[in-house]
């Protein structure tokens, strides 16, 4: 049994509180107890002891949304005229890097976020990969990479028809061979069937990413109606939207997770939310991409389960909070806008979502609950409580280093240090990936 105390426990979750002085039970199956320094001292003498002296500590971060190969674009230089719109930031820049992938840019393209995700206290992240390229197997080389970080994983494969029936057939392939590779007791990994957007996918692809849905009993991970375009599509081919079409192919769903949906309208929010879909909030994305603001307040009020996600901006969805939070204000003309639903959004509802998926209570810090754990270099300014969490989270968290993160009991990264990588280790792959990324920008 490990136990860290003297620390300021902030356990997230339905039941929120903040313990002061507090300490944490746990091993690397589960949290055993929660409680005073005090308390716990006395009823495990035994267990090895971390005093932490006040440093905050809250669940392991869940990013719900997230393309880990987005990694080599930073610092790319497009070959064409600056995009002008969503269509064609996809067409000259996402559909091109994705094909210049290759098999040995995959692993580091994983690893680097990943890495950067458990420097700011990610334990659980939800991927969408696309590398038309290099389809087959491409799954697997992502989960070695998150084997060796020892961070929780759900994978896809992005299908789509933008590059022909032969590798929408192998994208179909990819996700069924991977759905059916993964193990009962693989608590640390998830499968979904990812797909592009409705607009690249033909009505038999849809049809038989439904039936897949059914077969595998898994949910569908897709892009929805993150630009107008995609509702234009859906509309040209007879559909009232594209929530509509997707749920004419009964793929909505609590299963599923809707990514964006900026464009969706009342009719469309009262279709996620009569059905329990899943949506997933990325405002950094949708404002570098300049594709409009989704109507938070009114999903939210409707009781979609809404999360955050990165979008491949980076690895921290904390970063989006911050967003979200002065978006949805500035959006309003409002100071009273967003508090409350960015607060429900990263405590409950992305940890809920990975819960369900990965069958084990995760986010929360509560007994029996997964040992994801941050510990964060705050030493708070002013008190911290149950009420005020909030606060602490939007204006001191974002800008605050992690010490030490801790995912299925596991301390993957100690006092700044990731303890998964060799001496050199990092520089190496550092190096490794310029290189390989110089190479892409070639092929690009
Ligand atoms: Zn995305």
């Amino acid at each position: 049994m490990k136990l860290i105390t003297h620390a300021t426990v902030v356990t997230f979750g339905d039941n929120h509180r903040v313990i002061n002085d507090g300490a944490i039970a746990y091993d690397e199956d589960k949290i055993h107890a929660i409680g005073t320094t005090e308390e716990l001292k006395a009823r495990f003498p035994k267990a090895k002891a971390k005093n932490l002296n006040g440093k905050l500590v809250t669940p392991g971060i869940v990013n719900t949304h997230m393309h880990l190969y987005s990694t080599f674009s930073r610092g790319i230089s497009l070959k064409d005229a600056p995009p002008e719109n969503f269509t064609q930031i996809l067409e000259r820049l996402w559909w091109r890097l994705d094909k210049a992938l290759t098999k040995e840019d995959l692993y580091l393209t994983a690893m680097i976020p990943l890495m950067e995700g458990v420097r700011n206290g990610v334990t659980t992240l939800i991927d969408h990969h696309a590398s038309p390229n290099y389809i087959k197997g491409s799954l697997s080389i992502l989960k070695d990479a998150y084997r060796k970080c020892g961070v929780r994983g759900s994978l896809c494969y992005e299908i789509s028809d933008r590059d022909g029936q032969e590798k929408c057939n192998e994208g179909f392939e990819e996700n069924a061979a991977f759905i059916k590779s993964l193990k009962s007791d693989e608590h640390d990994m998830a499968a979904m069937i990812g797909l592009h957007a409705s607009m690249t996918l033909s009505e038999e692809s849809l049809k038989r990413a439904s039936d897949l849905s059914k077969e595998l009993k898994t949910g569908v991970h897709i892009h929805v109606a993150e630009d107008q375009a995609d509702n234009v599509d859906a509309i040209n081919r007879g559909y009232r939207s594209v929530v509509d079409r997707l749920h004419k192919f009964n793929l909505t769903g609590p299963e599923n997770i809707f990514v964006h949906c900026v464009n969706c309208d009342e009719h469309d929010i009262s279709t996620l939310a009569l059905t329990n879909t899943n949506v997933v909030h990325n405002p950094r994305s949708n404002m570098n991409n300049a594709v409009g603001c989704a109507k938070l307040e009114k999903m939210m009020a409707e009781k979609i389960s809404v999360s955050f996600g990165t979008d491949g901006m980076s690895a921290s969805p904390l970063v989006d909070l911050w967003t979200a939070n002065i978006l949805h204000k500035h959006q309003a003309r409002d100071p009273r806008k967003a508090y409350g639903e960015i607060w429900k959004m990263f405590t409950v509802n992305g940890p809920k979502l990975a819960s369900k998926m990965f069958k084990k209570k995760i986010g929360t810090i509560e007994e029996g609950a997964a040992p994801d754990l941050v510990i964060w270099d705050y030493i708070p300014p002013t008190p911290v409580t149950a009420d005020n969490t909030l606060g602490h989270l939007t204006f001191g968290l974002p800008f605050a280093r992690v010490n030490s993160t801790i995912c299925q009991g596991k301390t993957i990264m100690e006092d700044g240090k990731l303890t998964f990588l060799g001496e050199g280790e990092e520089e190496e792959m550092m190096a490794k990936s310029r290189e390989l990324a110089a190479a892409l920008w070639e092929r690009f």
